[in-house]
């Protein structure tokens, strides 16, 4: 098992590590000019494209929605749960880019119709070319992960709308914990993508990193040792250390694999080792 990862010196970010089988000679082996994310960008599509903006435009704007009426609606009395929600808000998005990483990574292929292409094209790409990432600007990193947090806003606009101030009072707590949650959810691959970048970061980004509130760099270069099967979560990372301690994604995928006798990672393997 390869297990060297190295830090690209000119660009800025951790390259993953050699495919165990050298392809050809003469092939780029990561990075942009590998055959497999040459192709895979080539599949970034303008219908795409339009479903980010408008996941991005919508998502941002009931967030600043709700809030705004959460500020409204703040009340001393709630300190200790407010913080208590916020913290296992943070947790349950960190173990849902967890889950969703590795679902993507491990299992299904971008031949997939519509989805596929659409959904699991950039985890494909982004083991091959880790560079990419930095490359994207801020609508391809976020616009599908504002399309998850786009109902549970909604929801969560249309009940400060319609609820009494009583019932508001009440549910206050929950509402912190929900926002927490999608606010981390929406940041995901931004945090992510500051993660592998190594030049030109707000020095507040570093700070964040360097305190471990959000996905430190060195962290996350775990998980870019092929044949990336540890450390999917990438909002935070807290829950690696711990998942990984109790063998939990490997559990999971033996149990899938003796259920459906699919291979984790073989369509993450084939782009890895492609060559034209
Ligand atoms: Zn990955
Ligand atoms: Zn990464």
């Amino acid at each position: 098992m390869a297990s060297v990862v190295n830090e690209n010196g000119c660009g800025g970010a951790t390259e993953p590590t050699q495919p165990r089988e050298e392809p050809d000679r003469g092939a780029a082996r990561w990075g942009p000019q590998h055959a497999g994310a040459r192709e895979l960008a080539s599949l970034y599509s303008p219908g795409k494209r339009c479903q980010e903006w408008i996941s991005v435009i919508l998502c941002f704007s009931l967030m600043a929605f709700n809030f705004i009426h959460l500020l409204a609606n703040f009340n001393l009395g709630h300190t200790w749960s407010i913080l208590l929600g916020i913290v296992a808000g943070i947790l349950t998005a960190d173990f849902a880019s967890g889950l969703v990483h590795w679902g993507a990574d491990t299992w299904g292929s971008v031949d997939l119709p519509i989805f596929g292409k659409a959904f699991i094209r950039p985890f494909r790409e982004h083991h091959i070319d880790p560079t990419a990432i930095t490359r994207h600007d801020f609508i391809e990193t976020n616009g599908d992960n504002c399309m998850l947090t786009i109902v549970p806003l909604a929801n969560m606009a249309f009940n400060v709308l319609t609820l009494s101030p009583a019932e508001i009072y009440h549910i206050y707590p929950w509402y912190c914990y929900l926002f927490a949650l999608a606010i981390f959810v929406t940041l995901t691959n931004q945090i992510h993508k500051w993660s592998h970048t190594y030049f030109g970061l707000p020095r507040w980004v570093v700070f964040l990193q360097d305190c471990h509130i959000i996905l430190p760099r060195k962290h996350h270069r775990i998980h870019h040792v092929s044949p990336h099967e540890t450390y999917f979560c990438i909002t935070t990372g807290w829950l690696n250390y711990p998942l990984e301690k109790l063998g939990f994604w490997r559990t999971l995928e033996d149990l899938i694999q003796s259920v459906t006798g699919e291979k984790p990672r073989a369509d993450d393997m084939k782009w890895a080792h492609k060559v034209k």
